[in-house]
């Protein structure tokens, strides 16, 4: 290991308040600084917001020669190399949106040492021509950033992050460091193994955003809810709405629009040009609203959103972490609203169940969605548990809607029995199987025309759940889903019983239920 830092060379802390304006190091930086600065290498994990770029950027400033950031999000590097100019740091970037003489200059500069920074595309550091180019200059140390894009079974997954390995080899003597947002110990691993970080030390923070105030509603009308939830928590404030699909993400910002939000779609359908004037209004206007696919959002640099909103249930925990990580990185209370309902189970089950892929891959999926519903269904604090899933133990936080509001818990045994033993009845007798919507038909005694032709109304449980309502049986079957007691099947989700069912249906096992919530709005929230 070599060390760089001679005694009139500035330290990092001089670095942190001359270069970059801050007075102290947040959380593990510092640790992070000065272990990469003498040359060592560096797993970090941290939560967006935490402050990663620092981690990488005053040790590139410290160790001669120039680091290389390795980032996959071309549409930032921009803004990240000016806010760096505008702090007088010889920052550059090399991607395919430059023209020939510009990429020249930018090398001749690397070359003659008179970068202090260079960010790169990941598909562009995987070629030998730009391996090549790199060595006639000096390297400081290696950043790749979003280092989770490794993972193969993440959802970011990006093949060019695999050749990324190869640069221990390459460059044996030049430190690297992997950062990230989200990580479960399992890609955290993968990171390590695939990246040749063998002998990395790991920084893990804590993934608590205390300022972030996490709130999850049942959806019913999920426009108007939405509208509600900004009128009254966000009117004025920057916001992320985010929607699983383009058409949902049109129609979404065309409503808050007509209804005087200053709301604008993402998705990655529409033209570049768009996609960055959007991302540019939202990154340098006050109070603007983008509604988004999951496409919006990855390494802005935002630090006043004030809100994120799912209205389509997120598919997993790790994704709805990420995404709303967005919210607050200021450290000002914010909120991560979730809007969510039978349909999103049923339609995901779907998507997973016709999704191309092996088994292992399906099952996969299969407990991201779980992880994902028990955090949507849990009667115990929503940090505790999401907190948990990262691997970290708390109490419970007082700033989530179940802390401020504890649900009311109820025992739905009675009903769960009813709903699963119409389901084995028809199975048994008809072979049958059907959605919820009928089953919660035939239960509630309402005579439709298909329980008419069916002949449902003479089965014996018909009409013995009529004390309620369809809301209430939506609720009962998305428990009994996230708990694991009930089960979709088959392109239309018809609903199954569960091994587990018949522990409930042999009157072994309660089942408690929480009682759909009053809402929570801020003025009752918890300052952190
Ligand atoms: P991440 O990449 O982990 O999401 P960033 O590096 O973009 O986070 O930092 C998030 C925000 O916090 C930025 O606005 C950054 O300028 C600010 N920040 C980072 N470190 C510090 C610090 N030590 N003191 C004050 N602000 C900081
Ligand atoms: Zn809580």
């Amino acid at each position: 290991v070599e060390t760089t830092i001679t005694p009139d060379a500035p330290t990092a802390r001089e670095v942190l308040h001359r270069v970059f304006g801050y007075e102290s190091f947040r959380g593990d930086q510092q640790a992070i600084v000065e272990h990469v600065s003498v040359g060592g290498d560096a797993v970090v994990l941290m939560p967006t917001g935490g402050g990663k770029s620092l981690c990488y950027q005053i040790p590139s400033l410290l160790r001669p020669g120039t680091g290389i950031v390795v980032s996959p999000l071309i549409a930032l590097m921009h803004d990240q190399v000016e806010a760096l100019r505008a702090v007088g740091v010889r920052a550059e970037f090399l991607n395919s949106t430059q023209g020939r003489d510009e990429r020249e200059a930018v090398e001749r500069a690397y070359v003659a040492g008179e970068l202090d920074l260079l960010y790169i595309a990941p598909e562009r550091l995987s070629s030998e021509q730009t391996k090549r180019f790199l060595e006639r200059g000096r390297v400081s140390l290696f950043a790749i950033d979003e280092a989770h894009c490794v993972s193969q079974w993440g959802h970011d997954f990006r093949p060019d992050y695999l050749a990324l390995g190869e640069l221990a080899e390459r460059w044996p003597d030049v430190p690297r460091i992997a950062l990230t947002a989200t990580a479960t110990a399992a890609t955290h691993r993968e990171i390590a193994e695939r990246l040749s970080l063998g002998g990395a030390r790991h920084f893990v923070s804590s993934f608590d955003r205390p300022n972030i105030q996490y709130r999850i509603v049942s959806k019913n009308e999920v426009r108007k809810q939405l509208l509600e939830f900004i009128r009254t928590e966000g009117s004025g404030s920057a916001g992320i709405v985010y929607a699983l699909s383009r058409n949902t993400v049109e129609k979404t910002a065309e409503f808050l629009r007509a209804n005087g939000i200053d709301a604008l779609a993402y998705h990655a359908g529409l033209e570049a040009s768009e996609r960055a004037r959007v991302q540019s209004r939202f990154l340098r206007e006050d109070g603007v609203v983008i509604v988004a696919t999951i496409a919006f959002g990855m390494g802005i640099d935002k630090p006043d959103v004030r809100f994120v909103a799912h209205i389509d249930l997120p598919k997993s925990v790790e994704g709805y972490y990420q995404e709303t990580g967005r919210a607050g990185r200021d450290g000002e209370p914010s909120v991560a609203w979730l809007a969510y309902g039978l349909n999103d189970v049923v339609q995901q089950r779907r998507m997973i169940d016709e999704s191309p892929g092996d088994l292992a891959h399906r099952r996969r999926l299969s407990a991201h969605l779980d992880a994902m519903l028990a955090l949507c269904e849990t009667v115990d604090c929503r940090r505790v548990n999401l907190l948990r899933y990262f691997g970290e133990e708390s109490t419970p936080c007082g700033n989530c809607d179940t802390c401020i509001v504890p649900p009311e818990v109820w025992d739905g045994t009675v009903p769960a029995q009813k709903l699963l033993s119409t389901i084995v009845r028809l199975k048994r007798e008809r072979n049958q199987q059907f959605g919820a919507g009928h089953l919660i038909d035939i239960l509630r005694g309402t005579e439709t025309q298909r329980v008419r032709q069916q002949g449902h109304d003479a089965l014996a449980t018909w009409g013995i759940g009529a004390d309620l309502t369809d809301q209430q049986w939506r609720s009962v079957v998305r428990q009994l889903l996230a708990a694991g007691l009930l089960a979709t099947h088959g392109e239309y989700g018809t609903l199954v019983i569960t091994e587990a069912s018949g522990e409930v249906l042999s009157g072994s096992r309660v089942v408690p239920m929480r009682t759909e919530t009053a809402r929570v709005t801020r003025s009752k929230a918890v300052r952190p």
